[in-house]
């Protein structure tokens, strides 16, 4: 295989996930659908199958940095909260995502070009990682201790969760990238295009699977239908005489 290397930088979209005690407790179910890239036809006549690309996924943590500044009904809003729900508390959670690989060429046994991705790394952090306590609490050590720790339980989740998915992801990586199959183009930045929305397209559903995983789990494990009464009653009940929001 004649290899022509060049390498690429592509940066992949960003994307938040809000967590609030009252927002998390309706979960709403991601229903976009990502159409994975298909190896079609014309890929395998035109191009001799290569070798398994290397492939693998970097996960930057870090801790989060903490707010007790903003208003309560601005959390809510930022939450997306409906009227008369509340955030007492948010963990706000944006993480970013970018790929980086490198492409090989070949010619193609029709006319045309294969092209091969290898050296695939995605790149996960966190754009952003903060701790909101809502303002109101700032005079209040107990509740704003209770709060905080339900939000800290988040983070906790989250330090499990995403290094565990990501484990699990990054075994199959190279067979959402084709598992050493070329992809094939008129010419070589065609091929190079059908390469790119693969590596888009895997950067996509681990970010998807991460976004799926986190909200079942948060909901299942800590914003269960008895958490929010629970802060409530904690502290003599100050919530109630604070805010009057709390069932
Ligand atoms: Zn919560």
């Amino acid at each position: 295989m004649r290899l022509g290397r060049l390498k690429r930088s592509r940066r992949l979209w960003p994307f938040v996930v809000m967590l609030s005690l009252a927002a998390c407790a309706t979960p709403a179910p991601v229903t976009t659908g990502i159409s994975e890239p298909t190896i079609t036809a014309q890929d395998r006549r035109a191009c001799p199958g290569g070798v398994v690309p290397a492939a693998r996924i970097e996960f930057a943590s870090r801790a989060p940095s903490y707010d007790n500044a903003t208003p309560l009904t601005q959390l809510s809003n930022d939450a997306g909260l409906t009227v008369g729900r509340v955030a007492l508390g948010v963990t706000e959670v944006k993480l970013s995502l970018s790929a980086q690989y490198r492409i090989r060429h070949a010619p193609a046994l029709t006319e045309g070009v294969c092209a091969y991705p290898d050296d695939i790394v995605l790149r996960l952090s966190y754009a952003v990682r903060i701790v909101h306590v809502a303002r109101e609490f700032a005079n209040e050590p107990c509740l704003h201790a209770a709060i905080l720790a339900h939000e800290m339980r988040h983070v906790a989740l989250d330090d499990k969760l995403i290094p565990r998915e990501i484990t699990a992801f990054d075994t199959g990586l190279p067979a959402r990238v084709g598992n050493g199959a070329g992809f094939w183009g008129a010419d070589a930045a065609a091929a190079d295009r059908r390469v790119d929305q693969v590596v888009t397209t895997a950067g996509a559903v681990l970010v998807k699977t991460l976004d799926d995983v986190r909200q079942r789990e948060q909901v299942r494990q800590i914003d269960m239908p008895d958490e929010q009464p629970r802060i409530a009653a904690a502290c003599g009940g100050r919530l109630n005489q604070l805010i009057g929001v709390a069932r």
